[in-house]
C-alpha cells in the first residue's frame, strides 16, 4: 500500500492532516485489499483519495468599519458513490486545503456507517466568527453563499455546522441560498426548528458519542453509570456530551476552549450546564468565566504550542475528545492511560495523534474513533433530509430512538469487520474496513467514474 501513500505525498506533499487521515485507512484496509482483488483492478484506492472535485474562492465582505476584508472559501466534493455530498462546513483561522481534505475524507467512511445515502464532503473558509459582530456574520455568510450556492441542491450536495458554524451561521446562509435560487429546499441541516430543522440534530453528534461509548462498556457488561469523565471543548458537541453523560449517571469535571479549561471535581450537573450553554452559545464569552460564578472550579490557561494538555491528567474513567483534531498527543494518551482512563470515545475528527491511538489500542482501552463515535451528527442530519424531502417532523424521542439504533448498527458493524479481519475489538480497523466496503462496493457497481 506504500504506493498510496506515495502517490498522496508527491501530489500533496504539504498537506500533513489529510496524509494522516489517508495513512490511518490505507493501514486498516490492507488486507481487505489482499482479500478482494478486484478493489485493487478497479483502482478503488487511488480513485477514493482523489475528491470528486475541489472548489475554492474568494469571499470579499466589508466589516462593521466599513473595511474591506478577504476571506478564502472552500467545498471538497470529496466522493458521491453512496448519496449526494454530506458534510459540515468550518469557519476557522486555521482552515486551509489539507484539514478539509482530512474532514471530507473521513466524512466518506462516516457517512457509509451510518447506512444512510449520503456521500462524502467538507467545507468551510479561514474566517473567524470570534470578535465579530452579528451584521459582520452575516455579511460573511451572505458573501460565502453567494458564491457556493451554485454548487449545492438537495441532491447534489448537503452542507452543515461544524467548529464555528452554529444555528446562527446556518440560518445566514440558508436565507441567501433562499434569495438566490428563489426556492425553500433542504440544501443545509441543522436548520431552525420552525424552518425545517430536526429535533435532536443539535444533541445528535454528542449523544451519539455516549451512545457510543455506554455500547463499548456493555461489551464488558459495565455501563456509564457512576463514572468519571473528562470532555474537552465546550462547543455544539462537548455540551451535549456532557448532557448525556448526566442522564446517564456519568460526571463530567472538565471542559475547555481554545485558551484554557476547567475542572470542577464535584461535576458539571445540569445546572452548570445550563450556565455553560448561557455562555457559549449566547454571551459567547470564555469557559474561564465558569470559575466566577462556581468558586469550586480552578480555571488552566492552555500553552496551544506544549506537547501535552493538563486538561487529560486528571484521574478519570473515560474520556471524550470534544475539541479539534490532534488535541490528545502522545503524553496525553499515556497520561490517560496511566490516571485510569479505560474508555475514550471521540466527539471531535482525529483529535488523537497516530502514537496516541497506538498507545490507547497497545493498553487495550475501549477506543472508539471519531468517524465511528461521531457520527451521529451527520446521521441525524441525514434523518433532516428525509423529513425534509417527506415534509413531516418526528418527534424527539422518535429521532433520539433512531439516533440511539444508528450508534448500535455502526458499533456492531465495526466489532464485526474488526474480527473478521482478525484484529477483534479494534474498532479503528472496524470503523475503516466496514465504511470502506460499503464505499468501494457502490463504486465498483457504478464503473470508472
Ligand atoms: P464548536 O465550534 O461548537 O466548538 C468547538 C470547541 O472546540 C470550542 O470550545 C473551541 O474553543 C474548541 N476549539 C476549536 N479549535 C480549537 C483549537 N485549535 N484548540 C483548542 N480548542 C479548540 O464546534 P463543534 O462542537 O461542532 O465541533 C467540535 C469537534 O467535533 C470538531 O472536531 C468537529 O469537526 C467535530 N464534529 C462536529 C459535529 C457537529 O455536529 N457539530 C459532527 C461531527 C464531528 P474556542 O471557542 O476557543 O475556539
Amino acid at each position: 500500500m506504500g504506493e498510496i501513500l506515495d502517490i498522496v505525498n508527491a501530489r500533496d506533499p504539504f498537506e500533513k492532516e489529510f496524509h494522516q487521515a489517508v495513512t490511518e485507512v490505507v493501514e486498516s484496509v490492507k488486507p481487505v485489499l489482499d482479500k478482494r482483488p478486484e478493489y485493487r483492478h478497479n483502482g478503488i484506492m487511488e480513485r477514493v483519495i482523489e475528491p470528486d472535485r475541489v472548489i475554492q474562492f474568494r469571499v470579499p465582505w466589508v466589516d462593521d468599519r466599513g473595511t474591506v476584508r478577504v476571506n478564502r472559501g472552500f467545498r471538497i466534493q470529496m466522493n458521491s458513490a453512496i448519496g449526494p455530498y454530506k458534510g459540515g462546513l468550518r469557519f476557522h483561522p486555521s482552515v486551509n486545503l489539507s484539514i478539509l481534505k482530512f474532514l471530507a475524507f473521513e466524512q466518506v467512511f462516516k457517512n457509509a456507517l451510518t447506512s444512510l445515502p449520503m456521500g462524502g464532503g467538507k467545507g468551510g473558509s479561514d474566517f473567524d466568527p470570534k470578535g465579530k459582530s452579528d451584521n459582520e456574520v452575516m455579511r460573511f455568510c451572505q458573501a460565502f453563499m453567494s458564491e457556493l450556492f451554485r454548487h449545492l441542491g438537495p441532491n447534489t450536495d448537503v452542507p452543515a455546522g461544524d467548529i464555528g458554524v452554529g444555528g446562527r451561521e446556518i440560518g445566514y446562509l440558508f436565507g441567501m441560498y433562499k434569495k438566490l435560487r428563489n426556492e425553500f429546499t433542504g440544501i443545509l441541516t441543522g436548520k431552525g426548528l420552525n424552518w425545517g430543522g430536526s429535533l435532536i440534530r443539535p444533541e445528535a453528534t454528542g449523544y451519539g458519542s455516549v451512545f457510543f461509548a455506554d455500547e463499548m462498556l456493555a461489551t464488558q457488561n459495565d455501563s456509564l453509570n457512576g463514572k468519571t469523565c473528562l470532555v474537552s471543548g465546550s462547543g455544539n458537541v462537548a455540551q451535549f456530551t456532557t448532557e448525556k453523560i448526566n442522564q446517564l449517571g456519568g460526571r463530567v469535571v472538565t471542559l475547555s476552549d481554545s485558551s484554557g479549561y476547567i475542572y470542577d471535581e464535584t461535576g458539571i450537573d445540569e445546572q452548570k450546564l445550563n450556565f455553560v450553554m448561557y455562555l457559549k452559545n449566547a454571551k459567547r464569552a470564555r469557559i474561564k468565566e465558569y470559575t466566577d460564578k462556581y468558586k469550586e472550579a480552578v480555571y488552566t490557561e492552555l500553552d496551544p504550542a506544549a506537547d501535552s494538555n493538563p486538561l487529560w491528567t486528571h484521574k478519570a474513567d473515560c474520556a471524550f475528545p470534544s475539541a479539534t483534531q490532534n488535541e490528545i498527543q502522545v503524553k496525553d494518551a499515556q497520561n490517560l492511560v496511566n490516571n485510569g482512563v479505560t474508555v475514550v470515545s471521540e466527539g471531535a475528527n482525529m483529535p488523537t495523534t497516530p502514537d496516541g491511538v497506538e498507545i490507547f489500542l497497545d493498553n487495550n482501552i475501549l477506543y472508539a474513533p471519531g468517524k465511528a463515535a461521531n457520527a451521529g451528527g451527520v446521521a441525524v442530519s441525514g434523518l433532516e433530509m428525509s423529513q425534509n424531502s417527506m415534509r413531516i417532523l418526528w418527534s424527539r424521542q422518535e429521532v433520539e430512538t433512531k439516533l440511539k439504533g444508528i450508534m448500535k448498527s455502526i458499533h456492531s458493524d465495526c466489532l464485526s469487520a474488526s474480527e473478521e479481519y482478525g484484529t477483534p475489538g479494534n474498532y479503528v480497523n472496524g470503523a475503516n474496513i466496514a465504511g470502506f466496503v460499503k464505499v468501494a462496493d457502490a463504486m465498483m457497481d457504478q464503473g470508472i467514474v
